[in-house]
């Protein structure tokens, strides 16, 4: 293989960058040359592609979003999409593809796969939710956003004796919500993948106001269904003043924490280093702190599995 492409889709997460900058830096290392995809599929049909230099992921490390552009593209859910992109590709004689992205961007490189090209899918999303890896790019930044904000909620809640419900993101997913409700002490995370009943919560927060707690911290996962209804309900069954924070936006942007940095270095020279063994249709990931990869079709058919033994615990040390 002389000539790869990258490209970052979907929805982006810090660190993307940093797996930019490896696949390059990797990729020239060994003799190879890059082309950069910008715009994720949508610049792949349109053409949107130019060569990648050393100097061109100088600088990007240290910084959110993705240097490549992101984008959604409807068009590449169809074959004639998918034929669209795989023809800018051997006009730009690129013969293997790097696909930095979340489980959409999976599927794009999973189609490209079915077609004969060779891809290899890099875990790029705030979400925690592709199969094959324990841990995405861009998560641990997430993380510690929302650990952040949550800190600095729980000081104004104290001094208003008020209970926050906190609505974080992860789509299908409960692991931003588990985690950071966690390492928040929150009283009560509410995740798509466990059940919850409000009499319970209801009587937690009871308990927890009749020992003394000034505040009370609740997470939910964007899965799970509105925190505003939820703030609501809570509001009009304990009557204590509670407030809702949607923290939107902010998650999935700001400087890649340093777990990120080295995870998305690790995993975009694997996947170059793939690529020059000549095995397409992998995706690459962390499992038990090693790296790893997997057939991408089918890891796409496993199910990200979140640990309920860590959501059993949280419930435990907040009682
Ligand atoms: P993410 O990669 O963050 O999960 P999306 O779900 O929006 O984000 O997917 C990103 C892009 O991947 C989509 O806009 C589309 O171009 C492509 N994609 C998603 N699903 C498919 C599919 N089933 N077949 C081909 N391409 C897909």
């Amino acid at each position: 293989m002389k000539r790869i492409g990258v490209l970052t889709s979907g929805g982006d997460s810090p660190g993307m960058n940093a797996a930019v900058r490896a696949v390059v830096r990797k990729a020239i290392f060994h003799g190879l040359e890059v082309y950069g995809v910008y715009q994720g599929y949508s610049g792949l049909i349109n053409g949107n592609i130019e060569k990648l230099e050393l100097g061109s992921v100088g600088d990007i490390i240290h910084r959110g979003g993705t240097k490549l552009l992101s984008a959604r593209c409807p068009e590449f859910k169809t074959l004639e999409g998918q034929m669209k992109g795989i023809e800018q590709l051997k006009k730009f004689g690129i013969e293997g593809l790097v696909v930095i992205g979340g489980d959409g961007s999976y599927q794009g490189a999973k189609k490209l796969t079915e077609h004969g090209y060779p891809c290899v899918g890099v875990p790029g999303t705030i979400d925690n939710d592709i199969p094959g890896t324990d841990f995405t790019i861009g998560f641990d930044t997430a993380l510690n956003t929302v650990i952040d904000a949550i800190d600095k909620i729980r000081d104004t809640a104290t001094s208003h004796e008020r209970t926050y419900v906190i609505e974080v993101m992860g789509r299908n997913a409960g692991d931003i919500a588990l985690w950071a409700g966690l390492a928040d002490g929150a009283e009560t995370i509410l995740i798509p993948e466990c059940d919850y009943d409000m009499d319970d919560i209801i009587s937690r927060l009871t308990r927890g106001s009749e020992r003394g707690k000034k505040h009370s911290i609740i997470v939910v996962a964007e899965g799970v269904g509105s925190a505003i209804e939820i703030g609501k309900v809570i509001e009009e069954k304990t009557n204590f003043d509670t407030r809702v924070t949607v923290l939107g936006h902010v998650q999935r942007g700001g400087s890649p924490s340093a777990a990120d940095r080295v995870l998305a270095s690790r995993l975009g020279a694997r996947a170059v280093e793939l690529l020059m063994e000549g095995k397409g249709g992998r995706c690459v990931g962390i499992q038990n702190n090693k790296l790893v990869d997997h057939d991408i079709i089918e890891a796409l058919a496993q199910k990200h599995e979140l640990d309920k033994g860590m959501y059993q615990l949280s419930q435990e040390l907040s009682i």
